[in-house]
């Protein structure tokens, strides 16, 4: 089982009534219907109005994925939480962020750049394109798939290359976006996806949603340690001729 936990500001569907409507229990709730209903998954989902953003050392610890929805109140996640979670990742804990999530805490301490990006809010069509077919993340999705409205997010990226770019976003103005981008970081693996603007029904849409269930098996441990080390160690000598020698 892969034990997924999602984080969501909470914010925009307590005062704003169009993203109450699209999402009438929250973001993370909606993220949690489609990726509990497979048999390999299960989901808890935690808030910034959580003690310490519900991301406890407990929590983090029985995390094998977070996924990260945030826009408003980034500053207001403590330093010390998004420390912890980019340690967590540092181990081996994968990470998922989501669309306004390129400017969060722990996805910036990740990138170690500032992740800006251009934007605009006109509702266009953006059409997603596969750029590696054979990935994990872009099975089930053909050469692309379409949004019938999102915010756009437009190049320049201020992220560095990606170890792997699953898919380029375009959109009805002509901008292009890097909009799935796969990363290594020590242990951990690290995706951030673009799509998912709050008054936007995007985590409705049937691909995103396979995107970002295919992404939660991705990014799930392959190697979890317990500390981060930098041991000094002893010299082998067995096996090598004339290792007696000093
Ligand atoms: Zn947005």
């Amino acid at each position: 089982m892969i034990s997924v936990t999602i984080y969501n500001e909470f914010c925009h569907e307590k005062f704003d009534e169009n993203v109450r409507k699209l999402y009438p229990d929250g973001i993370h709730n909606a993220i949690a219907k489609f990726l509990g209903e497979n048999d390999d998954i299960t989901v808890r989902t935690v808030t910034l109005d959580d003690e310490e953003c519900g991301l406890t050392d407990d929590v983090i610890n029985s995390t094998d994925v977070l996924i990260w929805w945030g826009h408003l109140r980034h500053g207001d996640v403590p330093d010390s939480v998004a420390e912890r979670v980019k340690n967590a990742v540092l181990k081996g804990m994968g990470f998922i962020a989501l669309h306004s999530a390129h400017h969060s805490k722990p996805f910036r301490l990740l990138m170690g750049t500032t992740c800006n990006l251009s934007w605009r809010e006109d509702g266009d069509l953006e059409r997603v394109w596969v750029t590696a077919p054979s990935h994990p993340i872009a099975q089930g999705i053909d050469t692309y798939f379409e949004i019938e409205e999102e915010e756009t997010y437009s190049e320049p990226f201020a992220i560095p290359q990606p170890d792997e770019l699953v898919f380029v976003g375009w959109y009805e103005g002509g901008e292009v976006f890097r909009s799935g981008c796969c990363y290594v970081r020590e242990n951990g693996r690290v995706f951030y996806f673009q799509p998912g603007h709050e008054t936007c029904p995007t985590f409705h849409n049937k691909s995103v949603q396979r995107v970002i269930t295919n992404a939660v098996r991705w990014a799930a441990p392959v190697n979890r340690v317990s500390q981060l080390i930098c041991p000094n160690v002893k010299k082998i000598t067995t096996g090598i001729p004339g290792s007696h020698r000093r």
